[in-house]
C-alpha cells in the first residue's frame, strides 16, 4: 500500500481538495516566489506540492513531488529548472491512493492555443456528471483530479479567447473552486459564484502581481495585498495589468466559515479581518455563552490557541500552555494497528502537569469531528491530576460532512450527528462540554446572528444548508471513471 495511506486524520478514501494554490505574473523570480507563497500556505495541505512556470516564448517547465514544499524545491537546482517570470503552484491535501503523481496540480495541457496549466482548491460537486459526459465524448482523462474537467471543458469549448473558453468551461462546473490558471498571454484567477473558497490578489514591490488562497503567501513574497478576488469573478492579469470579468449573475456570497474557525492561518487577513482577532472573538463569545467555574483555561493547541486567548480574557482567567505539542511527528509515521494509532495523540500532544495539578481545567479547542482529539485530550489532562475537565469549541456541534473542499468523512463518523452535546460531553470524558451557538458565531463575526432566509457564510458543517447543488451525491449511477486509482493503492 501507498506510504501515504494513513496521513489522512479521517482514514477514509475519498478523494478531498483542500488545498493551497498560488500564482505569479511579472517577475524573473516567478518559481522562487510561488515555491515561497507554497511554503505560507503549507497548512492547506502536505501530501504533495507542485509548480509550473512558463518562459517568455511559452515555453513551459513543471516540477511535482510529494511531500513538502521545503522536500520538493528547497533545492536551488529544482527553482534553476523553473524559469520564466509567471508560474502557477498548488499544495495538495489529499488521501490513499489518490495522491497518485498525476493527481498532483497544477495540471498541464498543450492546447492548439499553446500551454495551459491550472490548479484549484475546492470540490466540484458535478465533477463525477461531468467526466461521465466527457468520457463518452471520446475525453480520455489522465487524472482523477477535478482541475482536470477544467482542462477537458476548455478544450472542446468553441469559444476562441482562452478567458472565454474558460469562463464557458466555468458555467458548466457547479462547486466550490478557486483556481489559478497560467497561459502563454495571462495569468487567470477565478472564484466561484458564491465565493465559498478565499483567493486574493497581490502586488510585488518590483512590479509585477500574486495570486493566493491567503494573505500569508503574500506576505512571505512582500507583496501587498490589494484585495480579494470577488466571488464569482475572473481576474486577467498579464503586462497591461489586472482585467476583470464577471460572468455570473451576483448573487449573495457563502464564504466558507470554518476558513475562521480552523482553516485559514491565524495572521492571514479574511474579509478584510485578521482570522487572529476573530477567533479570539469567537472564544470570548463562546466564554459568555458557556462560562464555567475553573482555575485555568488551557488551548489544544495550536489550533484552539486564539479562541482560547480570547476566552481567558472574557472569562477573567488565566490561559496557560497545559499540553504541549511535540511539532516534530512525522506525517509518514506508520500506524499499523488500532492501539498503535490510539498513541497517536500522546505523540503529538503531552499535558503539562505543573499547570494542570489539582487544578480545575478548561480545554478549548476549534472543533470535534469524530472525537478521537476530545477522548485523548481530555483522558490526558484527567491523568496529569486536573480536578475537573471541562471542554469548550468554538465551532457549533459539526453534524455535516463538507462538499465543497474542507476535508471531512463521512457523516456517520462524525460525532455530532449521532448524538446531543450531553452524549458527546460522556463519550469524551468531560465534566461538562459547551459548542458556541450558531448566532454566537455569526455574533463573533460582526453579524447581529444567522439570518436563516440569507445565511452570511457557507455553513453546511453545522446547519446542513448546503448551498450548492449536490448533484454528484444524488446522483446514483456515480462510479470513478478511472480504474487506475484502485490499481495504484
Ligand atoms: P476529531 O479528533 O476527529 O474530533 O477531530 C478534531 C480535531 O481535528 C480538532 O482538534 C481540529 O483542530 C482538527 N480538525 C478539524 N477539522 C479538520 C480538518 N478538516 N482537517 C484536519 N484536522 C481537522
Amino acid at each position: 500500500m501507498d506510504e501515504m495511506a494513513n496521513t489522512s486524520p479521517w482514514e477514509d478514501d475519498k478523494p478531498h481538495e483542500e488545498c493551497g494554490v498560488v500564482g505569479i505574473w511579472g517577475s524573473a523570480d516567478a518559481a522562487a516566489l510561488a515555491a515561497l507563497g507554497l511554503h505560507a500556505l503549507q497548512h492547506r495541505g502536505q501530501e504533495a506540492a507542485g509548480l509550473v512556470s512558463m518562459e517568455e516564448s511559452g515555453i513551459f517547465h513543471s516540477h511535482k513531488g510529494r511531500g513538502l514544499v521545503g522536500d520538493n524545491f528547497g533545492d536551488a537546482a529544482v527553482i534553476a529548472g523553473l524559469p520564466g517570470r509567471a508560474a502557477v503552484g498548488h499544495n495538495r491535501y489529499a488521501t490513499t491512493g489518490e495522491t497518485a503523481l498525476r493527481n498532483v496540480q497544477p495540471l498541464y495541457a498543450d492546447f492548439e492555443f499553446g500551454g495551459f496549466a491550472v490548479a484549484h482548491n475546492g470540490n466540484l460537486t458535478n465533477a463525477h456528471t461531468l467526466k461521465r459526459a466527457l468520457v463518452r465524448r471520446g475525453c480520455l482523462f489522465q487524472s482523477t483530479t477535478d482541475s482536470e474537467v477544467f482542462v477537458h471543458l476548455i478544450a472542446i469549448s468553441l469559444y476562441s479567447t482562452v478567458t472565454d473558453r474558460l469562463i464557458d468551461a466555468l458555467k458548466q462546473v457547479q462547486g466550490a473552486y478557486s483556481l489559478v490558471a497560467l497561459h502563454n498571454g495571462a495569468l487567470l484567477g477565478a472564484r466561484d459564484p458564491l465565493g465559498v473558497r478565499p483567493l486574493v490578489i497581490g502586488r510585488l514591490p518590483a512590479g509585477g502581481f500574486v495570486l493566493a488562497s491567503e494573505t500569508c503567501a503574500l506576505d512571505i513574497v512582500g507583496a501587498e495585498f490589494v484585495r480579494d478576488v470577488e466571488p464569482g469573478e475572473i481576474v486577467v492579469i498579464d503586462d497591461a495589468g489586472l482585467r476583470s470579468q464577471k460572468p455570473f449573475a451576483k448573487q449573495p456570497s457563502r464564504f466558507c466559515i470554518f476558513e475562521y474557525i480552523y482553516f485559514a492561518r491565524p495572521d492571514s487577513i479574511v474579509e478584510g479581518t485578521p482570522v487572529y482577532d476573530t477567533r479570539k472573538r469567537i472564544g470570548a463569545e463562546l466564554a459568555r455563552e458557556s462560562g464555567v467555574a475553573a482555575d485555568v483555561i488551557v488551548p489544544v493547541p495550536d489550533s484552539g490557541v486564539p479562541a482560547a486567548m480570547g476566552y481567558a480574557v472574557e472569562a477573567g482567567l488565566p490561559f496557560e500552555l497545559g499540553i504541549i505539542r511535540n511539532h516534530y511527528v512525522g506525517r509518514t509515521f506508520i500506524e499499523p494497528t488500532d492501539q498503535i494509532r490510539h498513541l497517536g495523540v500522546k505523540l503529538k500532544h503531552s499535558a503539562n502537569r505543573a499547570i494542570i495539578e489539582g487544578r480545575r481545567v478548561v480545554l478549548v479547542d476549534d472543533s470535534i469531528v469524530r472525537g478521537t482529539t476530545s477522548r485523548k485530550i481530555v483522558e490526558m489532562v484527567r491523568a496529569a491530576g486536573a480536578t475537573e475537565v471541562h471542554m469548550r469549541i468554538s465551532s457549533p456541534p459539526t453534524t455535516h460532512s463538507c462538499f465543497y473542499g474542507i476535508d471531512t468523512p463521512e457523516r456517520s463518523k462524525l460525532l455530532a450527528a449521532k448524538h446531543d452535546v450531553a452524549e458527546m460531553a460522556k463519550i469524551i470524558g468531560a465534566d461538562s462540554l459547551a459548542f458556541i451557538s450558531l448566532d454566537g458565531l455569526y455574533r463573533a463575526l460582526g453579524r447581529p446572528g444567522r439570518d436563516a432566509a440569507s445565511p452570511a457564510y457557507c455553513d453546511a458543517c453545522f446547519t446542513g444548508d448546503y448551498a450548492i447543488p449536490l448533484l454528484d451525491q444524488q446522483d446514483n449511477a456515480q462510479r470513478p471513471v478511472s480504474l487506475l486509482a484502485a490499481a495504484n493503492s
